[in-house]
Formats: C-alpha cells, structure tokens, sequence
C-alpha cells in the first residue's frame, strides 16, 4: 500500500485587528461545516458583493465559489508573531488540506486592503512508497490581479509543446505584403526572399513590368 500527498506550509502576515476580524468572518468558510447553513449564506453573499464592489477578478471569486459549493476544506490558524509585532495565517497541509481556497480569498483580501505585494506558495506531491512517476510539485502566486498555480507537469507539457513545434515547422505562412494569413505554403511564391500570397506576387510581377516600360520608354525619349 502506498499513500499520496500534497504538502505546503506557508504563512501571510497581516497587521491590525481590522484585518484580523476580516479573515476571522471568512476564513471559516473554507472549512466544510464549519458555519450554520444561514451564517454560512450570509458570509458567501456578503464576499460575493464584496469582489463586485471592490473589482477584484470575478473568475477567482467563482472558482472560490465552486471550491466552497463542493465542500473544501483549508487548515489554516490566525497566530500572532510576537517578536515581529505581526499576525500570520499559516495555511498548511493536513490530511485533505487545500491551498487553492485560501489563495482566492486572499486575491479578494488584498484589494479590500490595498496590499499591492503578491503572496506566493509552493508545494510538493509525494508518495510514501517510490512509485514511478508519483513525485511532483508546485506553486501558486496571488496578486491584485488574479491566482495563478502551475504545477511541473504543466511546466513539462509546455516545453515538450515547445520542442515539437521546433521539429515540425508549421505548414502555413502568412503573407508579407497583405493581410492574408496562415496560408497554405502551396501558394507559397517569393519576392526578394519575402513569402508572399499568389495575388500579391502577380500584382508585384506588374508593377515590375510598369516600372520596366516606364525605364524603356525614358530611355526611347532620351
Ligand atoms: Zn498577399
């Protein structure tokens, strides 16, 4: 038997008990019965009107949704660091735990608070037996802009997407005298080493010949 998990332990530090009681009101939300229904309603509605009235990006607010709607569960504890006079939310792992809910709220708490610095969190995938292929990890980063998570599988699918475009050159061109574009390199004729469409090339071919005429005949009136 071999068991699979994702990893991550990660602090935000915040300050004041303004922000402190924010996280409190909605933090609670990504953890699956944590609310009565009603309070559980409220507090959604309440972060919904909340990404509309500050602009924060709508589609993280619906994915955080959809991660609240199917049951989410985020181990996270509000502590304070009494040294650096601060307060964190340290999300981490537990069995279940995940990060993506936390990261969505945390889009919505940075522009409620005009925290312009991005967040970022990184994790490992691991198996508790040395299974092929069962090692993985990766991160998320959190800005006023959005959330953004790519693991390194993604990472590897992208560069193996890059390599074999570079074998196989695409089978089309576009023109470099019109807007014609992705054409197929049948078509495909040159003038002074551009690839252009056919109508172009005939169009260039007598604007030659005009140019040649006009030649001929300066030189007849010479
Ligand atoms: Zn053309």
């Amino acid at each position: 038997m071999a068991n699979n998990y994702l990893q991550f332990s990660e602090v935000f530090s915040f300050v004041g008990s303004e922000q402190r009681e924010w996280f409190e009101r909605f933090l609670p939300l990504l953890q699956q019965d944590a609310l009565e229904e009603e309070e559980h309603g409220l507090r959604l509605q309440d972060l919904r009107e909340l990404t509309v009235f500050l602009k924060a990006n709508q589609g993280v607010f619906d994915q955080l949704e959809s991660e609240i709607e199917n049951g989410c569960f985020v181990d996270y504890v509000i502590e304070k660091d009494e040294e650096r006079d601060e307060e964190l939310v340290w999300v981490k792992s537990e069995e279940g735990s995940d990060f993506f809910p936390f990261c969505c709220l945390l889009h919505i708490f940075m522009h409620r608070f005009g925290v312009n610095d991005p967040w970022w969190l990184t994790w490992a995938s691991w198996c508790s037996q040395p299974r092929v292929s069962e090692f993985s990890g990766g991160a998320v980063v959190v800005s006023l802009r959005g959330v953004w998570a790519h693991s390194v599988d993604d990472w590897v699918g992208k560069q193996l997407e890059i390599l074999r475009e570079d074998e196989n050159p695409p089978v089309s061109f576009d023109c470099g005298r019109c807007n014609n574009k992705k054409l197929s390199t049948s078509f495909l004729h040159e003038i002074a080493g551009i690839a252009v469409c056919p109508s172009c090339f005939t169009l260039a071919m007598d604007e030659i010949k005009q140019a040649e005429d006009l030649e001929a005949r300066k030189e007849r009136n010479a």
